[in-house]
């Protein structure tokens, strides 16, 4: 088949290394347009030249410097900035991974859809905040969202050949993260490199607090939403320790699908990849008989109020999801810099939510970039208040 151009947001993040990896092993079949990252320039440097794309980005104009200097001689072109960014994905691509983390990763992401081609979107953050404008945008330029995030690549495949209509209920598992037998009253405690440890999965740090605090878990909540369309009701979740099942869906004849996979993310970024064929993925072969038993337990709502807030986002719909991103961005801001606790993270959230419905602040009948980009400006800077209020 034809060489397809692809190009790579947040390339030396987790998501993003995995993706590399994956084009690296198939040099032949892939045209790099664009690489971007942050500050790891050098390492954004190397990508580049292996995979000889025709442009590197650094996120940071005080990096540009330094990812010139790495890149001189080599012919890559190389800039810097937000705005770089977004047009670098004005570059006309048949494929785009989208692993920038935070709402950074939201109008890169919204600008590769114009191209009417294939966005692999594992940056949450652009579903929770703009999911309604960014599937109306892709149905606009016939573009294909396909999901990366390992939960929604697992109801996105249980769906294949199915009618959405026989679905009763989609189950979403969760590790319970770092913290699962910890008691509740040691949580307030709990420090930031515990929270950064992750018992199954290595990823991203603020994506690993997350999973400890299960802000993450809310997100894909909110994210099964806005993609498949289901309801808060349809849409469970339940606590599995061994994070091998990776959702499950139930239809009305009372079947259950459920997916399971490697810890190695690179098995839902391959299915997105080669969608929609499967194609060889080099991730470990699960040895059922050695993994022996698989656990469940229902996920207990005092212990994890960020489930609850992702009900009441679900629910409430409109501006809720970008302020709800916004405020747990900045909750977890000040939870790496040691302002606040572990529990006041999932506080922080709730007041901020408050205050923006107590002044009908997060109805919204159509959503824009504009409104969007807006409620999170806003959001940050009630929870930034908050914060240094509290201090
Ligand atoms: P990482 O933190 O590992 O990587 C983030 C990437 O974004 C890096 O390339 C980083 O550059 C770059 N970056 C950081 N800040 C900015 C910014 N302000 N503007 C542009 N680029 C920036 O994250 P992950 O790979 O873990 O996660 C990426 C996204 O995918 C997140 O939304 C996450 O929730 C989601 N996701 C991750 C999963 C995982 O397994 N890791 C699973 C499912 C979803 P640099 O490192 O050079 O500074
Ligand atoms: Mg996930």
């Amino acid at each position: 088949s034809a060489v397809r151009r692809v190009s790579v947001f947040g390339a030396t993040g987790s998501i993003g290394e995995n993706t590399v990896d994956l084009i690296a092993r198939a040099p032949e079949a892939y045209n790099v347009v664009a690489l971007t990252g942050g500050r790891n320039v050098a390492r954004l440097a190397e990508q580049a030249k292996v995979l000889n794309a025709d442009l590197a980005v650094t996120a940071f104009e005080e990096c540009y410097a330094d990812l010139a200097a790495h890149l001189e001689g080599s012919g890559i072109e190389v800039a810097a900035g937000q705005a770089a960014i977004a047009d670098a994905a004005d570059r006309p691509t048949d494929w785009a991974m989208s692993a920038i983390v935070g709402a950074a990763g939201l109008v890169p992401g919204l600008r590769t859809l114009r191209h009417g081609g294939i966005l692999a979107l594992a940056n949450k953050e652009s579903l929770v905040t703009a999911g309604p404008y960014l599937l109306a945008e892709a149905k606009r330029h016939g573009a294909t969202i396909l999901p990366v995030d390992s939960e929604h690549s697992a109801v996105f495949q249980a769906l294949v050949g199915e009618d959405s209509a026989a679905v009763e209920r989609v189950i979403i598992t969760a590790s319970g993260g770092a913290f699962r037998d910890w008691p509740l009253e040691r949580l307030s405690e709990a420090t930031l490199a515990e929270a950064c440890s992750h018992p199954n999965w290595d990823m991203g740090q603020r994506i690993t607090i997350d999973s400890a605090s299960l802000f993450n878990k809310a997100m894909e909540l909110i994210e099964t939403k806005e993609f498949f369309g289901f309801t808060s009701d349809q849409i469970e979740t339940v606590i599995h320790p061994e994070s091998l099942i990776h959702a499950l869906v139930g239809f009305r004849d009372g079947a259950l699908m459920a997916h399971l996979g490697p810890h190695d993310m690179r098995h839902a970024i391959g299915y997105a990849l080669h969608w929609p064929e499967r194609g060889h993925v080099p991730v470990d072969r699960l040895d059922l008989a050695a993994i022996g038993s698989l656990n469940f337990r229902t996920a207990d709502p005092e212990r994890y109020p960020a489930l609850t807030l992702a009900r009441y986002v679900m629910e409430t719909g409109g501006l809720s999801g970008a302020a709800f991103n916004a405020a747990k961005e900045a909750a977890l801001d000040a939870f790496i810099g040691g302002k606040i606790g572990f529990l006041d993270m999932a506080r922080l959230v709730e007041t901020v939510l408050e205050r923006l419905a107590g002044d009908n602040s997060l109805k919204c009948d159509k959503l824009t970039l504009d409104r969007v980009l807006d409620m999170d400006h806003v959001a940050r800077k009630i929870a930034q208040t908050i914060v240094d209020g509290d201090r």
